[in-house]
């Protein structure tokens, strides 16, 4: 495929591992100078190698500023001013509304919400100023079908909605779009923690849980 994107600048948040390190490596493949962040540095590193030979990786966690603005610095510096952005994150606190505490609800936001925000604010100016950025926030599904095991994540992903729109609004005149990709199930990490979760709430195998997954979407596979 070609999507006439090669030798774009292109971030993709929080991509050591499924969604994002997909992501990555599909731009990669498309031509684009990558950067990619994530919270451990040899998972990283070894993310880097296998999406390109010339990935620049900086370790960052998305739910801080000083460490978006460090990596977006030093991938600026690196490879020049981003035109796509990719506001990837680890997915928020599980567990049922009415045992989820503060603190969880405060990292949810950090981590999901505020990562946006801060990221769109320290990257738009500069594509606006190009006249050409492309902004993609990975959100979820939960987005229109709110889950009882992901009361934060189902919170914060549809208000991200209207984020979205405000900032494509805001930025849309000077050649900016910013849209949300809502996965379905996707059988990574972060979907194998929720099943085993699932598992033990249900009493029964992985396995089971990942199988009845797979069997909501109508291929039968995740
Ligand atoms: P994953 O757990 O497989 O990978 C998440 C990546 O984010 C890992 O590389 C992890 O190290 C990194 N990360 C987590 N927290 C971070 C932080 N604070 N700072 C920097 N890096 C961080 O998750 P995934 O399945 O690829 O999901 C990606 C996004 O898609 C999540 O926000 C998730 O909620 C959403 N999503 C996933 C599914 C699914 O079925 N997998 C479905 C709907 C939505």
């Amino acid at each position: 495929m070609d999507l006439g994107i090669s030798g774009k600048v292109a971030l993709i948040a929080a991509a050591s591992k499924g969604i994002g390190f997909a992501t990555a490596k599909l731009l990669a493949d498309e031509g684009c100078k990558v950067s990619i962040c994530g919270r451990a540095e040899s998972i990283l590193r070894s993310a880097a190698e296998k999406i390109s030979p010339d990935c620049h990786w900086q370790v960052c966690d998305v739910s801080n500023l000083e460490s978006i603005e460090h990596w977006i610095q030093a991938a600026k510096s690196e490879l020049g001013e981003p035109h796509i952005l990719i506001t990837n994150t680890g997915g928020p606190p599980v567990g049922p509304v009415m045992e989820i505490s503060d603190e969880q609800w405060q990292t949810g936001i950090d981590s999901t919400l505020l990562n946006i925000v801060r990221m769109v604010r320290l990257v738009a100016p500069s594509m606006a100023e190009s006249g050409w950025g492309r902004i993609v926030h990975i959100t979820s599904l939960v987005a229109r079908e709110p889950n009882d095991l992901l009361p934060i994540s189902s919170t914060i992903r549809s208000g991200i909605e209207a984020l979205t729109k405000v900032q494509s609004n805001a930025l849309a005149k000077h050649g900016v779009t910013v849209n949300t990709v809502q996965p379905g199930y996707t059988l990574t990490d972060r979907q194998t923690h929720l099943c085993s979760i699932r598992a033990e709430q249900n009493g029964t195998s992985l396995e089971q849980e990942i199988e009845k997954q797979a069997n909501i979407i109508p291929v039968g596979r995740m």
